[in-house]
């Protein structure tokens, strides 16, 4: 057996480290002694696991493995933000992002290493796909944030309060994956997040939605972006497969089996001329009109490869009121650590792109680019602007 082929300690969810143990003929007690010591105390070397006999750490030096991915890169705000690049095993790099906030701090993760949905407006769209992350890959990211902030020491007390997973890729299309490590992230045994304060965030994969009850009652937000189905295909490929009553229904169904009452947040991204006019906020209004919910609108982001653009403040604070005045609770995301490219939307990485996605999408922009300088030659920079 190789290394590579050990079960790694570190991606395991409590029920299948107990599986683990009761197999070798151990008691199952042994995993949430394990799952503290990587996940609440940060240590990885079983030597020091000090509670479980000799034997017994021998005999799981030879039959497993602690690992998790590595930091590549970190960097710092002028906001205070965090974002660090994660290598993951496929040879790509993922990013992460801390932020912090009076009272909390925010940890976005990523769960894919690119993404297949190819949303219009998102820079991780535009590399294709390399990768689905493991569980030890997404967890991973929660144990480095807590390693690099003082968490695990009890310096810095509890840095990360909440998680979301919006980082690189699509959490639904990752989906055992991605409930084993939103499981670890709730489990007492591990971080002991609230369910409230760990959010699963789809682009709208219906029957993984569909599935949700049966492994996970986290909170779960929704890109919808549009308030119709035929600008929402235009923006988000993956509405001509799950048009949005369907989405929509599926998340009422989500939301009615949690135990306790929560509301789902429809995360709205506004972008210049595309999706904030007036009538879209009316329109969104009248959608969502018999839907509980919570709206976040993010005003967009500025990406490489795309040229859409940030509406202005006052056409914001109109959508908003919109909203507000038909009785929704309405926040708008403050745009935080764009100087380190880690504002929403903006994630990259590196990602080896197995799909032809990210040569077309450059292909396309240096099109426009070369169309560009010929109208910028006749000094005529408005056409031009209307031919990107
Ligand atoms: S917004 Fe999310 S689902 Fe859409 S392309 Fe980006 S990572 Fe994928």
């Amino acid at each position: 057996m190789t290394a590579t082929e050990k079960p790694n300690l570190a991606g395991l969810s409590l029920d299948k480290l107990r599986a683990l143990f009761v197999e070798a003929g151990e008691k199952p007690f042994r995993a949430e002694q394990v799952m503290k010591w990587i996940h609440q105390r940060g240590v990885l070397n079983i030597d020091a696991m000090t509670d479980i006999s000799k034997a017994l750490r021998e005999q799981l030096k030879q039959t497993t493995q602690i690992s998790l991915p590595k930091v590549l890169q970190d960097y710092v705000s002028e906001d205070g933000s965090r974002k660090w690049i994660i290598e993951v095993a496929s040879g790509s790099s993922v990013e992460m992002v801390f932020i912090p906030e009076a009272g909390r701090g925010t940890l976005c993760i990523s769960s894919q290493a690119g993404c297949s949905l190819d949303c219009s407006f998102c820079a991780t769209g535009k590399q294709g796909f390399n990768s689905n992350l493991s569980v030890a890959e997404i967890v991973g990211q929660l144990w480095w944030a807590n390693h690099e902030l003082g968490g695990f020491d009890g310096s810095a007390g509890r840095p990360v309060s909440n998680v979301v997973m919006m980082g690189m890729g699509e959490p639904l299309l990752n989906f055992e994956n991605v409930m084993d490590s939103v499981n670890i992230m709730m489990e007492d045994n591990a971080y002991g997040l609230s369910k409230r304060k760990v959010t699963i965030s789809t682009s709208g994969v219906v029957p993984a939605i569909d599935r949700m009850q049966d492994y996970t009652d986290a909170s779960l937000a929704v890109s919808l972006h549009a308030p119709n189905d035929e600008l929402r295909s235009q923006i988000m490929p993956i509405n001509k497969k799950y048009p949005i009553s369907e989405l929509l229904r599926s998340v009422r169904g989500y939301m009615a089996s949690l135990p306790d009452k929560r509301l789902p947040v429809i995360e709205y991204i506004l972008i210049k001329g595309i999706n904030d006019h007036r009538e879209h906020a009316r329109e969104l209004a009248e959608l969502l009109s018999t839907f509980s919910c919570k709206i976040n609108l993010i005003p967009f982001n500025p990406i490489a490869l795309s040229d859409f653009r940030r509406p202005s403040s006052s056409s914001i604070a109109r959508f908003r009121q919109i909203l507000q005045a038909a009785g929704f609770t309405v926040t708008v995301r403050t745009t935080r650590a764009d100087d380190i490219g880690a504002a929403c939307g903006q994630l990259v990485g590196k990602v080896e792109d197995h799909t032809r996605r990210s040569s077309r999408h450059k292909r396309r922009a240096n099109a426009a680019q070369e169309s560009a300088k010929v109208f910028d030659s006749t000094d005529n920079l408005a056409v031009a602007a209307d031919r990107l």
